[in-house]
Parts: structure tokens; sequence; C-alpha cells
């Protein structure tokens, strides 16, 4: 059997401003994400990208997302069980980044090991301002990863984490931003995380080929991370698209 992707839900932010999701364009509009998490099957053990959002009251408190909404039959456990998944079989969980909507929830698995780039696990520990509420790095909160810190392992660079799963620096959003390519009986698919966040940044507009999230550390790095993808020659899936969850298994 060949290796297979699962979308799973995580919850939505409704009416995000046009230009937070593809940089100085759509200024007339607003789009929904949908916050997701994968899981990868069919190899020797269950694999994760991202782990998902923390609950809705913490998410509107901590992270001032009036509009996140999370329905409990999205909740992780019961996204995992209606999907057949027991997460004590998941064996690797690869973060594309730690931004609070990819990372949340690692105590749940009790068994994996969990793997990101060096560059992010570091950055994650002290982000410039802006961006530590993203990583919950406040007074109030903490990075999710910490609970599970024994259990990290930091990789650099491109990477093969397991057979037909490997791991691509996709730097600009995050520093250590990260894609997951993976090799299916269907052809070859890329789990793109925030470096694309709906098929609209990746099919671009009349100027440029492809739209950086209005979200970034590096545009210099973001444009180069476009340019990788191109080389892969995969079908992107976007971190955030709506429509992922629609089509939801790939491979
Ligand atoms: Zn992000």
């Amino acid at each position: 059997m060949g290796l297979k992707i699962t979308a799973l839900p995580q919850g939505y932010v409704r009416g995000v401003p046009g230009t937070g999701v593809t940089l100085q364009r759509n200024a007339d509009r607003t789009f929904d994400l949908a916050m997701m998490m994968f899981a990868i099957t069919g190899g020797d053990h269950v694999v994760m990208v991202d782990t998902g959002t923390s609950d809705p009251a913490f998410v509107r408190e901590q992270h001032g997302y009036a509009k996140f909404e999370r329905p409990a039959e999205h909740e992780p456990l019961r996204v995992l069980a209606a999907a057949g998944i027991d997460p004590a079989d998941v064996g690797t969980i690869i973060y594309t980044h730690l931004h609070w909507d990819h990372c949340s929830n690692p105590e749940l698995f009790p068994n994996a090991r969990f793997i990101v780039q060096r560059d992010e696990l570091a950055f994650a520990m002290d982000p410039v301002p802006i961006f530590r509420k993203a990583y919950q790095r406040t007074a109030t909160a903490q990075p999710p990863i910490l609970s599970v810190l024994g259990r990290v392992e930091t990789i650099t660079g491109r990477v093969e984490i397991l057979p037909g799963i490997t791991a691509v620096p996709l730097p600009g959003h995050t520093p250590g931003s990260q894609g997951v390519l993976v090799e299916t009986d269907a052809g070859r698919f890329l789990l793109a995380g925030d470096c694309i966040d709906r098929y609209e940044n990746w099919e671009g507009d009349a100027t440029v080929d492809h739209l950086p999230s209005g979200s970034f550390i590096n545009l210099i790095d973001f444009f180069d991370s476009f340019k990788t993808i191109e080389s892969l020659d995969c079908e992107v899936i976007p971190g955030h698209d709506p429509r992922v969850l629609e089509r939801r298994v790939f491979g």
C-alpha cells in the first residue's frame, strides 16, 4: 500500500483581510482560512504533519482571534478517532513551523518524536516582538513544543525523514519553515505549510507568479522558496485553504 495524506480539520478563521493572506493584494476582500493537521498513513507507522490548534476560548483570549471557531467535532482527539487514527500509533510528527495554529496539542501523542528545523526551534524561543504571540512566547502562554522538548529532534536542510517523506526547507514565512514532500501512488504532493496559505498564493496574479502571505519574516527567502517548490515537480497542498478539506484525501 502506498502513502496517503489525509487533511484533518482544526477550525476556521473567517473573514481574514485580503492583505493578510496575499501581500499587497486583495485589499477589498476577505478570505476564510481553514486550520488543519495532516496524517500520512501507509508507511511503517502513522506520521503527522503539524498537530493543530488549541481550544477556542484560549485562542480568543491569547491570540485575539475573535473570529476563530472550532466546532466540537474538530477537537483533535475526535478528528483523529473519526479518521481511524490512534494517537499512540503516531511515531513521527513533522512541524512545518512553530506558529501556535500548527503545533498545539503535542502532548496528545505519547510515542512520537517531533521533527523541526533547527532555525525554527531557535527562533520560537526568542522571536522578534511582533511574532511573540504567534509563537506563544508571552507572559501568559508558552510555546506548545516546550511540553515535549525531550522528544524533539532538530534537522538542518533537506532531509528524507522516512521512505517517501522528505522535509524541504521553505523559509520566508518564518526562518525555519519547511514543507513535507510525500511520494504517493497518485503522484508527488507537497504539504506546503504557510509558505502557501491558499491556492490564490500559488496561482499568483498578472504581475507575479506566486504571492507571499501578508505574514513573513524575509521576502527574499520567501521568493526563493517559491523557486524551490517549482523545482519539486509536485502538486501543492496549501496550509490554510478550505478547499483542501473538501478534497480531504491525497494519494
Ligand atoms: Zn504560520
